[in-house]
């Protein structure tokens, strides 16, 4: 399949998100490298948010708390290209109520090719990486055939 690029920019788009067990860890994480975090622009779910905000001074994009659709917002913003890294501590060990839409969220984090973090280290990698710094051409599949095989079968407006 084909494919296209996207530039990031040197000033990256960052969500945050973490679920209850996992606020800590992140909230130590972030206060670690508040410096890398300042020079970015932040999302994130609307707990994860407030706690970053109040604990930290960051300045964040507050969505919706996760479970009332936060997460989804967040997908939303990545397919548009709003967002494009991610920092997601999710809980292996509890079950959550919007499972499917954290399923949902790492599914289109890897559709739209964007750096995910799911732990500390991955997240220490991640945020140490000269990328975070400068210009990246993010390579996507290109989905025009795709697109088109949809507008033959269903009219030309009905794929964006
Ligand atoms: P929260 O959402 O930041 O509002 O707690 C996190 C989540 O569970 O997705």
């Amino acid at each position: 399949m084909a494919h296209q690029e996207v530039l990031m920019q040197p000033r990256k788009k960052i969500a945050l998100v973490a679920h209850d067990h996992k606020k800590d860890d992140l909230l130590a994480w972030a206060k670690y490298n508040l410096v890398v975090l300042r020079q970015h622009k932040l999302y994130a779910s609307g707990t994860t948010g407030w706690l970053l905000e109040t604990e930290l001074g960051l300045q964040i994009d507050k969505l919706m708390s996760g479970p009332l659709g936060g997460d989804q917002q967040i997908g939303a913003k990545i397919a548009e290209g709003e967002i494009d890294t991610l920092i997601f501590f999710w809980d292996p060990l509890q079950a959550q109520p919007h499972d499917p839409d954290v399923k949902a969220l790492l599914r289109l984090a890897t559709v739209w090719n964007i750096p995910v973090a799911t732990n500390r280290t991955t997240a220490d990698f991640l945020i140490s990486s000269p990328l975070m710094h400068t210009s990246y051409a993010r390579q996507l599949t290109d989905y025009e055939e795709y697109k088109q095989r949809l507008s033959h079968l269903y009219g030309t407006d009905t794929a964006k």
